[in-house]
């Protein structure tokens, strides 16, 4: 099993961002409202995530390092409409062929939190008492300790955070909800508390896309029928000359998807000169069973069932926007 999950960590993690991008997915699926990142040497030396979420009961500790478990889905009908961030069940075990990684958690129905960490050639999973708040918190120690092919592969300890500090912007934007602490090397370097008012939300676009674009953004908002697009959008005349802000997210979670930015590119159409960049932060929400998100282990693709709706749909509501900006 220890083969099978390196290699199945090979397409889940691929630097130390991934497997923060993972950890916080699972503390978002278990309802967690606070969430604090603390890294160390650029993640090659620590990563430890901690929320406040469900946590995981004592008796699922051991399940939940194995492959392929999952509590998020039962059955295929589920995989239909996936409102959960995670669903395959193999992040945290592959993490854990190639780390030394612990997790520890407690359940609100638990009196005490237990501690979980695998170890050895055959990945021996023991499980003892520890003291932990209601939640989780997951330490991931020198990610590819053992596979000195993939540590070579990771760049410097300021890139490796660059990249984690860039995934927590991505992350901090798609849940206003959560408050979210990050730090590298013991120093804070993101501090954000829960934004619940539209005043709150703006001041958290202004700290992560920077003044400028918070400044030159505007609210938008449309529907069509169970399709909804909202978010941020700049102007095309005030559209800077350096990709910028350029944030979308369907049902919550992050994309890059090419239909979306197809979409976006030609609502702004011939307004934009060759050198400016579209500006905005999106939100497309819709019927779960209308997106298949099962298409790339890493889960930055979506496939629409009704593609050429929804690309039309935004085309039409962002040009309307823009239309009313420009004027
Ligand atoms: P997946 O997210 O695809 O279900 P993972 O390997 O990421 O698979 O996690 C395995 C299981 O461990 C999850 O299904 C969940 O039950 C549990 N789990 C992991 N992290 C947390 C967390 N932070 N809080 C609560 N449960 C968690
Ligand atoms: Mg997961």
């Amino acid at each position: 099993p220890q083969l099978a999950n390196q290699i199945a960590a090979g397409e889940v993690v691929e630097r130390p961002a991934s497997v923060v991008k993972e950890l916080v997915e699972n503390s978002l699926d278990a309802g967690a409202s606070h969430i604090e990142i603390e890294i160390e040497k650029g993640g090659s030396k620590l990563i430890r995530v901690r929320d406040n979420g469900s946590g995981i009961a004592e008796h699922e500790l051991v399940l939940a390092l194995s492959r392929h478990a999952t509590s998020k889905i039962t059955d295929l009908s589920d995989l239909e409409a996936i409102c959960s961030l995670g669903f395959r069940g193999e992040a945290l075990a592959s993490i854990s062929s190639v780390s030394r990684l612990t997790l520890t958690s407690r359940t609100a129905a638990q009196e005490a939190a237990w501690q979980a960490s695998a170890e050895g050639r055959d990945m021996q999973v023991s499980v003892k008492p520890a003291a932990h708040p209601v939640g989780t918190s997951i330490e991931v120690l020198d990610l590819f300790f053992n596979t000195p092919a993939r540590r070579k592969f990771l760049r410097t300890d300021k890139t490796e955070f660059g990249h984690i500090d860039e995934l927590v912007k991505r992350l901090a934007l798609s849940r206003f909800d959560v408050s979210w602490q990050l730090s590298h090397n013991g120093q804070t370097v993101r501090r954000l508390k829960a934004a619940d008012t539209a005043e709150q939300r703006q001041k958290r676009v202004a700290t992560l896309c920077g003044r400028a674009f918070a400044e030159q953004a505007a609210f938008i908002e449309n529907q069509y029928g169970d399709v909804k697009i909202w978010g941020y959008i700049v102007a095309p005349q005030a559209c800077p000359t350096q990709p910028g802000c350029q944030y979308s997210y369907v049902n919550g979670r992050m994309m890059r998807d090419k239909l979306l930015n197809h979409a976006i590119r030609q609502a702004y159409g011939d307004s934009l000169s060759a050198e400016q960049q579209p500006a905005f932060v999106l939100y497309l929400e819709l019927d779960p069973r209308q997106v298949d998100v099962n298409v790339h282990p890493a889960k930055h693709e979506v496939r629409f069932h009704q593609a050429r709706l929804i690309h039309d749909f935004i085309v039409s509501a962002l040009s309307d926007a823009l239309a009313q900006l420009s004027a």
